[in-house]
């Protein structure tokens, strides 16, 4: 998956790429996939800004904790392979 943003508090404003130091990032959606010691998980329109250059994505501070939400629930389930919309924690 990709990385935290490392200004979650600048959303708002235009943001650069640490990746590639070129694209700028917009918003949009991506599919995540999570992988564990006995789940992988695949997560699907998953809110992110993706770099317009090199397509990295990053995630804010409630995305992630969402997403780890979203993994902890599929492990309880006990299955190995789980895909799943993305919902806010
Ligand atoms: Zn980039």
């Amino acid at each position: 998956m990709g990385r935290a943003l490392p200004d979650p508090q600048g959303e708002a404003r235009l943001m650069r790429c640490v990746v590639c130091t070129r694209g700028g990032l917009r918003a949009g959606s991506t599919t995540v996939t999570i992988v564990r010691e006995t789940l992988t998980l695949v997560v699907k329109n998953v809110p992110a800004l993706i770099c317009e250059s090199c397509g990295d994505e990053y995630f804010d501070e409630e995305v992630l904790a969402a997403l780890e939400v979203i993994a902890e629930r599929s492990e309880q389930s006990g299955v190995e392979v789980d895909i799943r919309e993305y919902h806010a924690a």
